[in-house]
């Protein structure tokens, strides 16, 4: 039987359509998941741009996915287990999660939190557990809510938006750096107590200036990135995950030798099995569901090209679900 799937093309420009798919073409593995749902991170928007993320065509993109076993030779798993995946292969070298079913090895696979069902745990998604992982780089780091304040910047995106939620459940105090002041409300909701207008950080700064934060959880990148180093208090930590302003860091040895500041590289896609039921422990553990769900739009399959779009001109606020049975 046929399986709908938002299929990527790229003959020139790559477009993207909901199409049927035949079994077949989903791809190897050993485990066959029927998705019940999946999200739309900057990633993804990425990808469907035909921003280098697909690395063939025809591909079905989302780099997340939760559903129920249908299948499975992978003895860790079977028929009716909850599982999600995030990251990896898929969207990449491998069909995602934007079709009903995925075909996946088993080692990619995670079981779902019983905290969480699945729609919950695609609302959290990449963004989300990236997220986790800068608070436990943060944690590495020796931060405790003791030592100061926590800067988030991309503060009403999906990696900013968790964070947020999660340091103010931990008991940190933040702040939110945002270009959309009039999402002030959302942001305190989710526990923001101070909020930040992003544009103090997105120019050209010096190398090194007032202490502001002790600590900061960074998608932004570039100046912003710069800025929020040069920012930092002695022996502070910045976990550094994502580049919405930009992939360059045009900043200065001198927070670093001076204050003696650590930067932590975040990458969510391959890291290893371990640290991801770490983060997915902690996110069951720390992660205010009331918070959470104050952070979703839900879209079907057919609206994710237009929220790709959206999202990389920052125009999404916090997480979006895709219902694969709507
Ligand atoms: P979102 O688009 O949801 O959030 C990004 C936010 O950054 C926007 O909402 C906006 O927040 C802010 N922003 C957008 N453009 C600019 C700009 N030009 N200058 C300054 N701020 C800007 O994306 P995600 O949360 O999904 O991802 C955030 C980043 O993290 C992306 O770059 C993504 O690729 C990266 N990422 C990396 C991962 C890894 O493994 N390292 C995993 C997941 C994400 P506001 O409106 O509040 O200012």
């Amino acid at each position: 039987m046929s399986i709908q799937a938002l299929v990527t093309t790229n003959t020139g420009s790559a477009a993207s359509s909901v199409q049927a798919l035949e079994p077949d073409a989903l791809g190897e593995g050993d485990v066959t998941v029927a998705v019940e749902w999946s999200t739309i991170n900057y990633k993804d928007g990425l990808a469907l741009a035909g921003a280098g993320i697909m690395q063939s065509y025809p591909m079905v993109g989302g780099i997340d996915l939760a559903g129920v076993v249908e299948t499975s030779e992978d003895p860790a798993f079977k028929p009716g287990d909850r599982v999600l995946v995030n990251g990896w292969g898929l969207s990449q070298t491998h069909n995602g999660g934007y079709a009903r079913k995925a075909r996946v090895p088993g080692a990619w696979l995670i079981p779902t939190p019983e905290a969480f069902s699945n729609r919950q745990a695609m609302a959290i998604g990449t963004a989300g557990y990236t997220a986790m992982l800068c608070v436990l780089a943060l944690e590495h780091g020796g931060m405790t809510p003791q030592r100061g304040d926590i800067l988030v910047t991309g503060a009403n995106g999906g990696v900013g938006s968790i964070a947020i939620a999660l340091l103010s459940g931990l008991g940190y105090r933040v702040l939110a750096s945002t270009g959309r002041a009039e999402e002030a409300d959302y942001l305190r909701g989710l526990g923001a107590a101070e909020i930040l207008d992003r544009a103090e950080l997105s120019a050209p700064g010096r190398p090194i200036g007032k202490e502001r934060w002790v600590g900061a959880v960074d998608s932004v990148g570039s100046h912003t990135l710069a800025n929020v180093l040069a920012h930092t208090a002695y022996r502070g930590v910045v976990a550094a995950c994502g580049l919405a302003q930009g992939m360059d860091l045009p900043g200065s040895m001198a927070p670093f030798i001076l204050r003696n500041i650590t930067l932590a590289g975040i990458d969510s896609v391959n890291a290893p099995r371990p640290v991801r039921i770490e983060a997915w422990t902690r996110l069951a553990r720390d992660l205010n569901l009331d918070k959470l769900t104050s952070t979703i739009t839900e879209v079907g399959l057919a609206d994710v090209p237009k929220v790709a779009a959206e999202i990389l001109k920052g125009q999404v606020r916090g997480r979006t679900v895709v219902n694969l049975n709507r």
